[in-house]
This record gives C-alpha cells, sequence and structure tokens, in this order.
C-alpha cells in the first residue's frame, strides 16, 4: 500500500478532525516535554472511539506501519515519540476525553483514556470522592499515559502507583481486536492478570482504551508541614514515627535538598522560602483523613497532632524548624514549591535525570554514596536530590556546572548515569521507580536486568505483538 494510500485510509477511519497533517501542528506530538527528542511521524492520527482506535490498528497492520501510542506527552523517559525513521504513525488518545460513569456508591469511576488527570479528580471531588493519583504534569497528562507508565506521584506512599488505583481495564490488541476488561472487580482470580500486564507495558502490548479507576472517600481533614531536617536520615525516622502518630494518615512525605529549593526561588515567580533560615534538607508532609476534625473538640484534629508530633520531633534534634500551613492558600504554596523543581531544573539549563528507587531505609546512605559520586564523577556539577522518601524513590538528578551547555555536559551523561545506576543496583533499588524506560533506558534496562527477566518480558512482547508494531524499539528490544 503506498503511502497516499495508507493517509486516505487513515483519513476515511478518523475524518478530517482526526488527522493531523501541517507538520506545524505535528511538532508538538513528536517533540517532548524536556526536547529531547525530536521524532518524525508518517501521521498523527487522533480517532475519537475505540472502534476507530481498532479501526486505525488494522489499518496499521494491513500497512505494516508501527504506532506510537501517546496521551498527555508529559513521559519523561521518550515512550510516547516516534523514532527519526517517519515510518510510524502517533496515535494519540487525546480526543477520547469523556468521563463514562461515575458510581459512588461502588466507589469506582469509568473514563476513556484521554481523560486529563485533573479532570479525574475534580470529577472525583464533584462526587464527594477522591482519585488520589496526583503528580505535578495532572494538567496535562492523561489517564491512559498514567497507567501505561504505571504512574507514580505524591501519594503512592498511602494509596499505591497507578496499578493500585484501577479496576478494569479496555485494550485494542496489534491485531486491532478489542478486549473488554472493563470490570468493576476488586476480586477476579481468573487465571492471568491480563489487566496487569497493560499497566506499565509503554503502550508497547496495546492501547488501552477505556478504564474503570478507583475511588476513595474524600478527605475532610488535612494537615501540611514544611520541615527542615538535619539530614536524610532524619527524614526517614521522622516518616517511620509519623506513621504511627497521624493514625496511619501520611498521605504524602517528600524529601528536597537546598540546592532545588535555590532553582525554585531563582526561578519560579512568587516562589517564598517558607523558613528564616537556611537548611540543607526539607522534608513536606502531609496527613490527610477522611474523618472531618471534631468542632470545639479541643486537639481532635489532624493539625494539632501534627504540631506535637514535630514538637517532640524538635527536642530529640530530628527536626530543626518547621511550619505548618494555616490554610489551603498556604498548602498549596508549600505544595508549589516542591512540584516546582522540574520546571525549575528546565530553566535553570541541562541537567540529567536519574528517577531511582532504593528500600526506605537505605535511602540515606545510597543518597550519601550518590552526592559523593556524582561530584568525583565530574567535579563541579549540581545535584539535585528531591522526591517521594515514603516510596523510596528519589529524583537523584543533576543540573549541570554553571554556565554550561548541553552538548558540553551530555557528553558527561553516561559516565554520571552509571555511577549512580550502579550504586542503585548494589543497594539493591531501580533504575526506574516511576517514569518507565521508553527509549531513554532500554540500554540501562537490558544491562542491570537479568537475562531471565529480560527473557521473559521478550517472550511477552514477541506472544502478543509478533509483527512488533506497537511502539517498537521501547522498553524491549525484540
Ligand atoms: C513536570 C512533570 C512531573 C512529573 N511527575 C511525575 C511523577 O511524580 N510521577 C510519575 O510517575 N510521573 C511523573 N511525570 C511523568 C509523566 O507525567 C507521567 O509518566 C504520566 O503518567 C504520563 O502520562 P501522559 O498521558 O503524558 O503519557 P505520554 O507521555 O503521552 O505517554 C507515556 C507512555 O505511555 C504510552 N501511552 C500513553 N497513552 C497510552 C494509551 N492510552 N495506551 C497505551 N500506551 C499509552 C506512550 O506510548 C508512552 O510510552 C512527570 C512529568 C512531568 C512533565
Amino acid at each position: 500500500m503506498s503511502d497516499a494510500a495508507f493517509l486516505d485510509r487513515l483519513a476515511a477511519i478518523v475524518g478530517a478532525r482526526g488527522l493531523v497533517s501541517d507538520p506545524a501542528d505535528q511538532r508538538g506530538y513528536v517533540t517532548d516535554w524536556r526536547d529531547n527528542y525530536l521524532g518524525t511521524a508518517l501521521a498523527v492520527v487522533r480517532p475519537g472511539s475505540t472502534e476507530e482506535v481498532a479501526a486505525v490498528v488494522r489499518a496499521c497492520a494491513d500497512a505494516g506501519v508501527a504506532i506510537v501510542p501517546q496521551g498527555g506527552n508529559t513521559g519523561l523517559v521518550g515512550g510516547g515519540m516516534p523514532h527519526e525513521t517517519g515510518r510510524e504513525i502517533v496515535l494519540s488518545l487525546q480526543r477520547m476525553n469523556r468521563v463514562l460513569e461515575v458510581d459512588p456508591l461502588g466507589y469506582s469511576m469509568t473514563v476513556e483514556a484521554g481523560c486529563v488527570l485533573r479532570t479525574i479528580q475534580e470529577t472525583a471531588a464533584a462526587h464527594d470522592r477522591l482519585f488520589p493519583l496526583s503528580l505535578a504534569a495532572e494538567g496535562s497528562c492523561t489517564i491512559g499515559g498514567n497507567l501505561s507508565t504505571n504512574a507514580g506521584g505524591v501519594q503512592v506512599l498511602h494509596y499505591g502507583n497507578a496499578r493500585a488505583l484501577v479496576l478494569g481495564l479496555e485494550v485494542v490488541l496489534p491485531s486491532g481486536e478489542i478486549w473488554n476488561g472493563l470490570r468493576a472487580l476488586k476480586k477476579d482470580n481468573t487465571g492471568y492478570d491480563l489487566r496487569d500486564l497493560y499497566v506499565g507495558a509503554e503502550g508497547t502490548l496495546g492501547i488501552v482504551t477505556r478504564a474503570v479507576l478507583r475511588l476513595w472517600p474524600a478527605p475532610r481533614d488535612r494537615a501540611v508541614a514544611w520541615i527542615a531536617v538535619a539530614s536524610p536520615a532524619a527524614a526517614v525516622e521522622l516518616l517511620s514515627d509519623a506513621h504511627a502518630a497521624s493514625e496511619d494518615n501520611v498521605t504524602s512525605c517528600e524529601l528536597m535538598g537546598r540546592q532545588g529549593i535555590d532553582l525554585v526561588l531563582r526561578h519560579i515567580p512568587g516562589a517564598a522560602d517558607p523558613l528564616a533560615g537556611r537548611h540543607d534538607w526539607y522534608v513536606l508532609m502531609e496527613w490527610s483523613s477522611s474523618r472531618a476534625p471534631r468542632p470545639g473538640a479541643n486537639g481532635s484534629g489532624l493539625a494539632p497532632a501534627m504540631e506535637a508530633h514535630l514538637g517532640a520531633a524538635m527536642e530529640t534534634g530530628l527536626v530543626l524548624d518547621a511550619a505548618i500551613a494555616s490554610s489551603d492558600g498556604q498548602a498549596k504554596a508549600l505544595w508549589a514549591l516542591r512540584e516546582n523543581h522540574s520546571e525549575a531544573q528546565k530553566r535553570e539549563g541541562p541537567s540529567i535525570k536519574h528517577d531511582i528507587s532504593v528500600a526506605v531505609s537505605r535511602l540515606p546512605a545510597f543518597i550519601e554514596r550518590g552526592l559523593a559520586a556524582m561530584h568525583e564523577t565530574l567535579p563541579g556539577c549540581r545535584p539535585v536530590p528531591f522526591g517521594h522518601v515514603g516510596d523510596g524513590n528519589l529524583h537523584f538528578n543533576c543540573q549541570s556546572p554553571e554556565g554550561w551547555d548541553k552538548p558540553r555536559f551530555m557528553a558527561h551523561a553516561e559516565r554520571i548515569s552509571g555511577a549512580i545506576y550502579d550504586l542503585v543496583v548494589d543497594a539493591g533499588g531501580s533504575i526506574s521507580a516511576e517514569h518507565g524506560i521508553g527509549r531513554l533506558k532500554i540500554d540501562e534496562l537490558a544491562h542491570y536486568r537479568s537475562r531471565t527477566e529480560l527473557d521473559v518480558m521478550r517472550a511477552i512482547k514477541r506472544a502478543l505483538d509478533p509483527a512488533n508494531r506497537m511502539n517498537p524499539g521501547k522498553v524491549v528490544r525484540v
């Protein structure tokens, strides 16, 4: 089939609204959030329904064209980027953005894959429910992308990552068949778990088109604190004690180094340091509960309990200083300091990201060794470690030395990342805690995972996508 005939067939399936033909309009689909990739697409297709997705997939099968599924294009590892060959299509789910059903009684919601995460959160809140997935890209990322990368975010500590938040899926398979697994079941032991296979598959096994999500009761009480701690070890100990002190209501615990705070203060208008003194390490901790504080009962809410916990921790020296938000606005401002780390790093200039995890109790020793390794590998580089300390997951990032341009800095990237990943593996950790593998880490995965694990992954990929048409060259090479 000629390219022209193929494009005509796609146009007949999705209509004019569903095809992005202008190269200028295509740009947002072929380059990523960090401008690290610039691919080329034979077409950018935006189907409006599952049936259209299936028809597009069948057309691609007939024409021998590969498919790169894409949601909000906020992924940070190039998974949603077409290669430079121009022989793939980008299949964007953005038009499939409807909430199909909310079941507050059964605590579930059915949505199309292109639904933006924030829309899902707001819809849940409008029904007095919570959808707890929360991350800085939530205004742009889609639930299909969240599930396909098994996204984490800032509340994994309490609610689990995307895998724990989904009950059922609908997936278009590489053959164009539709698998309807849209079940709102909490229990379903009927053989291999296909849903779990597609979660975290990064679009390499099929295209997620709809999902049934789990909901929780809406929070009615919340306490947010900005805490200066002496060290990462103090942060881990503080969190460990907080679980019981909060009656198991710690929903977020984020660690940040001073370097990252300085970047946020420099680049994000309106950002302000909540504490008077400068400290090396900070924790942002949130407790929340669906139980409202009892009116009039002195000390019955989370904020007084948090205050007592932090007060006690100050006396033992774990906490150096702290501020508890006294309004939603203040809580938002504290969260903005954490959420703007990625944006501030981007504005500062070139950086290398390491989205790693180790067991929580091993985090302090890892940080110490990791910081030393970075400085040793490239003197003058600026480590920017921050992230989800409660999950043992840090964005162990490295900003270039002051004034360096990207090519000069990237010449050192492999050595820096190699040094960090060796330490991660030595600590029994993972080289990709929440962003996935995509294109960026395909060689690292092949290097650091065992032959047995890789063989099983390849066997799954070959069995489900024998023609290697679904997002080829991502996650594992076959
Ligand atoms: C500022 C910022 C902060 C972030 N913070 C976090 C964080 O805290 N935690 C975290 O986990 N991630 C984070 N991310 C990464 C990113 O937001 C998440 O990975 C997000 O889940 C990706 O969703 P998306 O819709 O943008 O997917 P895309 O970027 O479009 O795609 C990501 C991958 O999923 C595949 N895919 C997308 N949609 C589908 C589908 N419907 N079916 C099959 N495959 C599909 C793509 O092919 C690609 O491999 C952050 C990103 C940014 C820019």
